[in-house]
């Protein structure tokens, strides 16, 4: 599904460099759970983001589903992004003016769904999530878990099959940390693809792999069991 060779981003600021990937190379299957680990600033958010055809990497191949991405004009980037990627993030990023199905048919309005279709796709989705009672809620009438479940109903909606994750549970608790990962190994049996940013070698070990970055390149990557915190101690990466 996805593979990448000798990735690498240079973020430019006036006579500044910063190398921020410095020659990635990585393939992730179909159906496959991966964990993304490593310190502030190696580069995790600026992969995702080129994972995720938000960003252009500054040199390397990335093919994405067959499709060499690098070839790629804006338009037929987003409509990559609208169409096959769902993303959840940190802050959720919900809509604070939006009800909860309306931030749910939100990429189901770029995907050109009709009203109608829009409103039924958006109630299922939320369903899914056990959210159905809460549908009309506005984004701070809702607890933290509930916000995140809502940001994955609208990742959902237009069954884009894989699922990027930066730090999903970063601003929960961790027993609505553990439950939105259940959910998301749930997803995962369902058939997504799912890539996640963490620092938490808990939420990690959801994941079936676990791909450590430092300074901009991958260290390690491995299958999880249990051996994460151990994995990230050996790089010296323990925060
Ligand atoms: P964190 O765990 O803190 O989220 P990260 O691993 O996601 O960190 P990145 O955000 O990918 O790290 O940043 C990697 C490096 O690139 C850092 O040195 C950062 O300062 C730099 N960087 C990231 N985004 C930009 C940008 N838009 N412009 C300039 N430099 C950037
Ligand atoms: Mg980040």
């Amino acid at each position: 599904l996805i593979e990448i060779k000798d990735l690498r981003k240079k973020y430019i600021m006036g006579d500044i460099e910063v190398e921020a990937l410095r020659g990635v190379n990585l393939n992730i299957q179909q159906n496959e759970f991966v964990s993304i680990m490593g310190p502030s600033g190696s580069g995790k958010s600026t992969l995702m983001n080129i994972l995720g055809c938000l960003d252009n990497p500054s040199s390397g191949q990335y093919i994405f589903d067959s499709v060499d991405v690098s070839l790629l004009n804006d338009d037929e980037l987003s409509e990559i992004r609208n169409q096959k990627i769902g993303f959840i993030f940190q802050t959720f990023n919900l809509l604070p003016k939006l009800s909860a199905l309306q931030n749910v048919e939100l990429p189901l309005i770029y995907a050109g769904y009709d009203k109608h279709e829009r409103r039924e796709i958006a109630r299922e989705a939320l369903d899914k999530m056990g959210l159905s009672s809460r549908a009309d809620h506005k984004p701070n009438e809702l607890s933290g878990g509930q916000r995140q479940r809502v940001a994955i109903a609208r990742a959902l909606a237009t069954k884009p099959g894989i699922i990027l994750a930066d730090e999903p549970t970063g601003n929960l608790d961790s027993k609505t940390g553990n439950e939105i990962m259940a959910l998301f190994r749930e997803l995962n049996e369902e058939g997504n693809t799912i890539i996640l940013i963490t620092h938490e070698p808990e939420i990690a070990e959801y994941a079936d792999r676990a791909i450590i970055i430092k300074d901009g390149l991958i260290i390690s990557d491995k299958p999880t069991s249990g051996n994460t915190a151990e994995v990230l101690s050996e790089n010296s990466l323990t925060s």
